[in-house]
């Protein structure tokens, strides 16, 4: 029997509480996820802040309690704060610039109770001592974000990262850790010149198999090339994946198929409610997913039903 498939809480629970504060990982840890996924920017003085974007704005009061400390684009970046700024903000619910209103409207509310950036340590530590309390072994799923961007600023994110990992005792394949990027300059570097022993997972932005970049006749290629340096992919769902359309099911099929010849595992991203049709139960479509793919986990902004659907799927004769 292979292992059931491993439920990534994406950003934390963040489909209940603001996405990457302590309180969604903590809600995360008790709803079931297998891993929880941190996203990891620089701070000023090399604190490594958890937050998807480097800028500040869209999920945090920054405009309001450091006004004029934006960059000449308008944005507030996380890079330009030491961390005794940065933990003064208050985090809230994605927004969106554009229209000034949260991103999920049935979500928690941004004007709702108040929450805080963390670092990289403090969410490691939170999840150890939840895991010993519990007598779990949840895991830990860090991203390194826009590296091209921190080396533009003279920083080696990556090495902060790893030594910061190292010291909490993830530092190589039996750890309960998956380390993912998107630039796979910077995976292959993780490998060959920091000699990571981590199991590393090459995230793609795009539709692997649907972009001009790839090629479907070069899908084989691609994946070749990255088991070379990595042991995983994660591969986006596009929007017509949730119309369970056969089509998208084979892509699905033949994409894993490859990956797991080349001793890979495949963990597509992000499971949620607000993806599906008016009416779609998303229980129902990732137990489908998961069955008819056999992909090895998966992303979800709901890690409870993430949990349900992997339970649905086992007890399943
Ligand atoms: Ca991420």
């Amino acid at each position: 029997m292979p292992d059931p498939p491993i439920v990534i809480a994406h950003r934390g629970a963040s489909a209940y509480l603001p996405e990457h504060t302590l309180e969604a990982k903590a809600l995360a840890h008790a709803m079931g996820a297998d891993f929880i996924e941190q996203d990891l920017v620089l701070s000023r003085d090399d604190e490594i802040v958890v937050i998807h974007d480097i800028y500040l704005e869209t999920v945090t009061n920054v405009a309001n309690l450091f006004p004029g400390r934006n960059r000449e684009d308008g944005h507030y970046y996380v890079i330009d704060f030491d961390w005794a700024e940065l933990r003064q903000l208050d985090a809230h619910q994605r927004m969106d610039p554009e229209t000034g209103r949260a991103v999920y409207p049935d979500r928690h509310p941004p004007e709702g109770a108040t929450f805080h950036l963390h670092r990289l340590g403090d969410e490691l530590e939170l999840i150890q001592e939840l895991n010993r309390a519990k007598g779990k072994r949840v895991g830990v799923y860090p991203e390194i974000k826009n590296p091209s961007f921190h080396r533009g600023e003279g920083r080696d994110i990556s090495k902060r990262v790893l030594s910061v990992l190292n010291a909490h005792g993830y530092k190589d394949k039996n750890d309960l850790c998956y380390l993912q990027c998107f630039d796979p300059v910077e995976l292959k570097r993780i490998r060959t010149e920091y000699h990571s022993r981590l199991k590393l997972v090459q995230l793609i932005s795009g539709n692997l198999w649907r972009e001009a970049e790839f090629d479907p006749s070069n899908l084989g290629k691609t994946v070749l090339q990255i088991a070379q340096y990595a042991d995983g992919i994660g591969p986006p769902l596009g929007p017509s994946d949730t119309s369970e359309d056969e089509d998208d099911y084979l892509h699905w099929i033949s994409l894993t198929k490859l990956a797991h010849d080349r001793g890979l595992v495949v963990h597509p991203y992000t499971f949620k409610k607000e993806m599906l049709p008016e009416g779609s139960n998303l229980v129902t479509f990732t137990a489908n997913f998961l069955k008819r793919t056999g992909v090895d986990g998966f992303f979800t902004d709901f890690p409870d039903l993430g949990a349900e659907s992997v339970r649905s799927v086992r007890d399943q004769p």
